[in-house]
């Protein structure tokens, strides 16, 4: 690409962001543009309270972007379940997340149209988005953003859980090769005891306005 293009690319990348965080308001989420990932961090400062009890699902997201530096900092009753060392104690973590005050966590995709596209194994993660916290607050790089559901189940099963297997060294199909099954299909794909693509959720238009913030970052973050 011609140097002189990058501005133009930046450009529709923030006209993209902009039509997806009006899709979210549409659909009675709070939307926040944050230009960098340190950006990101001071919003959902913002919308914490010294004090509050807060709790996150696993996301690179959080860790590459600083927000969870900041859940680590002393001002939160931090529930964090990789300080834990027995898988008892992490189910009781998970427990207490449905009366956290704040959840945090990324969004496997995030449509144009406004909704958020999550896929678990466990489902502790999709659990929270879904019920249980005050407050959910995702934060999620652009690239995160896809034209719509479609978009987003072949993304996640192209590229998220992929990724996500490696980091996890899970030995599923798609670590070797392509997923068998990427068309949407939700029970299609491998047979894999390490299988992470289970519970799949849309989150799309809230009856409650205040629950769900979604700060999405104008860096390529997260996957
Ligand atoms: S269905 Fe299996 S092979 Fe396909 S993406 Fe999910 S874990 Fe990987």
């Amino acid at each position: 690409m011609d140097r002189k293009d990058m501005p133009r690319r930046a450009e529709a990348m923030e006209l993209k962001i902009r039509r997806t965080m009006a899709a979210l308001e549409k659909n009675n989420m709070h939307a926040y543009y944050a230009p960098t990932s340190a950006d990101a961090v001071k919003v959902v400062e913002s919308l914490l309270q010294e004090g509050d009890t807060i709790s996150c699902g696993g996301s690179v997201t959080l860790d590459a972007t600083g927000v969870k530096a900041l859940m680590r900092s002393g001002k939160y009753n931090f529930l964090d379940r990789e300080a834990v060392a027995t898988d008892e104690e992490r189910q009781e973590i998970y427990r207490k997340t449905f009366s956290a005050d704040a959840f945090l966590t990324s969004s496997n995709a995030i449509t144009e149209n406004g909704e958020l596209y999550n896929v678990d194994g466990g489902g502790n993660r999709v659990a929270a988005m879904l019920f249980g916290p005050n407050k959910v607050i995702v934060v999620a790089g652009y690239n995160k953003i896809v034209r719509d559901l479609d978009a987003a189940a072949v993304y996640v099963k192209s590229l998220t859980t992929p990724a996500n297997a490696m980091r996890l060294k899970l030995d599923t199909p798609c670590t070797h090769a392509a997923c068998p099954g990427t068309d949407g299909d939700m029970c299609a794909g491998c047979r894999s005891e390490n299988r992470i693509c289970s519970l799949f959720t849309v989150m799309a238009y809230q009856r409650s306005k205040n629950r769900v913030h979604v700060v999405l970052v104008g860096e390529e973050v997260g996957y």
